[in-house]
């Protein structure tokens, strides 16, 4: 336990309810994380801007940014790394368990586009919101949502409860196809060349992919979007 807000959040007593235990299961949703142990208790990670996991082998060096450690009894050290001391790490008991608040993943076969069009029609926020919402679908980022709506043609700015059925059918393709397309090729947050691989994100100033206009940036809830004003449309 390396920062004082991990101490905060993992205290002698939950780390005890840790240790020893076998790891059952490890269910991931978006961002988040839920190691499930042998006594009913479990371990939330949620890894933010760029939590990641880093494996090692005692004795070795832990890793950089290490904050969170798990050691294994075949001596691999499992660390959570993490630059911005962001992430969030607490254990939960089998009497307590974490209710996670988010939206079922947006690769998740269960997801029709008639669920995501029925969860959009209640908000009255605009799509790109809506999007990096999680308790609407986990596992949308600030780069995929972008990404996504360049490809359905649909302004960042439209309101997620205007989208007709074909529009929201259209979007929930491409937000697969974007995700889909950023694990195929590795895509990393911390590349430096990410802005090439990428068809608007990153990319205010520079022609349209498809038609050529100037990509324009636009502020909302605090996010940056870049965007064609000409084939995306509200
Ligand atoms: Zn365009």
């Amino acid at each position: 336990m390396f920062t004082p807000s991990q101490r905060r959040q993992l205290p002698a007593a939950s780390r005890r309810q840790a240790e020893g235990q076998g790891i059952v299961a490890v269910d991931r949703r978006g961002k988040h994380q839920l190691i499930r142990l042998a006594n009913g208790a479990s371990i939330h990670v949620h890894f933010l801007l760029d939590g990641d996991w880093s494996f090692t082998l005692l004795p070795d060096a832990p890793p950089r940014f290490a904050r969170v450690e798990i050691v294994l009894d075949d001596g691999t050290r499992v660390s959570l790394t993490d630059p911005r001391a962001l992430c969030i790490v607490k254990v939960y008991t089998a009497a307590n368990p974490p209710t996670l608040k988010i939206g079922p993943d947006a690769d998740d076969p269960g997801v029709t586009a008639g669920f995501f069009g029925a969860r959009l029609a209640r908000r009255r926020v605009a799509i790109k919101v809506a999007l990096l919402d999680q308790k609407l679908l986990a596992g949308i980022g600030n780069i995929y949502a972008a990404e996504a709506l360049w490809r359905a043609r649909i302004s960042p700015e439209a309101p997620a409860d205007s989208l007709s059925a074909a529009r929201v059918t259209r979007l929930l393709a491409s937000v697969r196809d974007a995700l889909a397309d950023g694990v195929a090729r590795a895509v990393r947050y911390r590349t430096s060349d990410r802005a090439d691989q990428f068809h608007v994100y990153d990319r205010e100033g520079k022609p349209c992919d498809r038609c050529g206009m100037i990509l324009r940036r636009l502020i909302q809830g605090g996010r940056s979007t870049c965007y064609c004003p000409r084939c995306q449309r509200r």
